[in-house]
């Protein structure tokens, strides 16, 4: 099985109600943040950590040893 690979963290800003989705991938460095309601649901809807995993281009190269 593979790893915990990164996270997903929602959260909202303290001014207003717009949420802030922030998604990290350890592994890559990939960092992407999504912000508004709408589309925050949208994204963590789309489970990014299952969907990013196909693409991740550390996954792709195999076993990354550091
Ligand atoms: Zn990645």
């Amino acid at each position: 099985m593979t790893g915990w690979i990164g996270g997903l963290q929602v959260r909202r800003t303290d001014r207003g109600q717009t949420p802030v989705a922030d998604f990290l991938c350890t592994a890559c460095g990939t960092f992407r943040r999504i912000t508004g309601r709408d589309k925050v649901r949208d994204f963590v809807h789309a489970n990014p950590i299952t969907d990013h995993r196909a693409t991740c281009s550390a996954n792709q190269k195999g076993t990354t040893q550091r």
